[in-house]
């Protein structure tokens, strides 16, 4: 029989071990845990949607309106009529021909890439793209060939080697850990280039980034030239639930392949009317993520100034890199201590060496919260030095 208690052992000689940290009452950019209030830094709920009492009503109604489940596969009798004002929705806004609701962006993400591609191609993938491309990569069979990361030139010198099938090249476009941008507009101009189908995940990006909020294809005014878009509500829009936006004949394929979507119950009532209500309050509230921009713009000016590092971030998602494992847990120990949650990273999740305190400002933290995760990031670090 396999014995599992050795490599969970080896995993906390290294600290590796994973385990739930803490389990509030309710999720947000303030937490109580243990009757104290902490500041938190480690929510993806950039807008700060997540209790926005326009999602919260539209969720009651629902529930009472229609229940709690969905009770099928979207394909049989689950396709909730809300699934497809979601979609008309999104596909307007993204003046695309159609969307696909997938119950998380995980799925989405695993669905679409194995149903699009088969073993016969080839997918270029950015070496730090999120772990749901990769395992669509790897379920679908394909010849995987990751490229360094942002680096068009290695790109094109691969895309450029003679293979057969057909090209997919997929990207984050706002990096999870290093909280970088993608340049979307050569990007596409290179997959035009190469005949290769471009795939771009904007889980970090859809809500924040965008005059309407649509994410980096909107700022890089790319929207058009993308294969296919993916975003989540899981993030920036406080719920749950992916989506892909493309062509018809793209989406329809998805329908008719995507084993995420076929073999799974639909989104229930309350999650899809959170999510329309979400949809609307992005296009409707531009200064949520006019407030998340300055907040992180002012975040990472005030740890430079102060001496730390937050490589090549762009965006909300702030990196402070600390090295080793246990560097960055006693960092996260130490900010704990503060009053502030900021999560320790560490490998595989990011290369050997990097591990750090991934640091995701909310429009909903204030100036005070800033200056105070600053403060405890100098104590933090100092420390450290010290010690050496
Ligand atoms: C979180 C994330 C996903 C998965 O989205 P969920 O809706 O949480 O399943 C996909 N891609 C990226 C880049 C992400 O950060």
């Amino acid at each position: 029989m396999k014995d599992f208690t050795e490599n969970n052992e080896k995993l906390k000689q290294t600290d590796s071990f994973r385990f739930f940290r803490y389990s509030p009452d309710k999720a947000g950019c303030r937490l109580i845990i243990d009757n104290r209030e902490f500041i938190n830094f480690s929510s993806n709920d950039y807008l700060d949607l997540a209790q926005h009492p326009d999602l919260i009503n539209s969720a009651i109604d629902a529930v009472k309106n229609s229940g709690c489940g969905s009770t099928a596969s979207r394909l049989v009798t689950g396709n909730l009529c809300l699934n497809d004002r979601i979609e008309e929705r999104l596909a307007r806004d993204y003046r695309r021909d159609a969307a696909l609701v997938f119950p998380t962006g995980y799925m989405a993400n695993t669905g679409m890439i194995a149903a699009l591609v088969d073993r016969h191609d080839t997918v270029y993938s950015d070496r730090l793209n999120h772990a749901s491309l990769l395992d669509g990569i790897k379920l679908s069979g394909a010849n995987s060939v990751r490229y360094r990361h942002l680096d068009c030139q290695h790109l094109e010198t691969l895309l450029q080697q003679q293979k057969t099938g057909y090209k997919f090249v997929v990207t984050d476009t706002v990096f999870s850990m290093d909280g970088d941008l993608v340049d979307l507009a050569r990007l596409s101009a290179l997959c035009r280039k190469y005949d290769a189908f471009l795939i771009v995940d904007e889980a970090h990006a859809n809500g924040v980034f965008g005059k309407n909020g649509l994410g980096i294809c909107e700022t890089s005014s790319t929207v058009a030239d993308i294969g296919l878009i993916m975003g989540t509500f899981s993030k920036g829009l406080g719920s749950l639930g992916g989506f892909v936006v493309g062509d018809r004949p793209v989406i329809d394929h998805l329908i008719n392949r995507a084993r995420s979507l076929i073999y799974t119950t639909g989104l229930p009532p309350a999650v899809l009317a959170a999510n329309l209500a979400a949809l609307q309050v992005v296009r409707k509230e531009p200064e949520r993520r006019n407030t998340l921009l300055q907040n992180a713009a002012k975040l990472r000016r005030l740890l430079q100034e102060n001496g730390i590092d937050t490589l090549q971030s762009q965006s909300q998602i702030i990196p402070v890199v600390a090295g080793d494992n246990h560097t960055a847990v006693a960092w996260a120990q130490q900010l704990y201590r503060d009053g502030i949650i900021a999560a320790a990273i560490r490998p595989p999740t990011v290369p050997q060496g990097t591990a750090r305190l991934r640091i995701s400002v909310s429009a909903g933290h204030n100036d005070r919260d800033l200056e105070l995760l600053v403060d405890s990031i100098v104590t933090a670090a100092g420390k450290k030095r010290e010690h050496l």
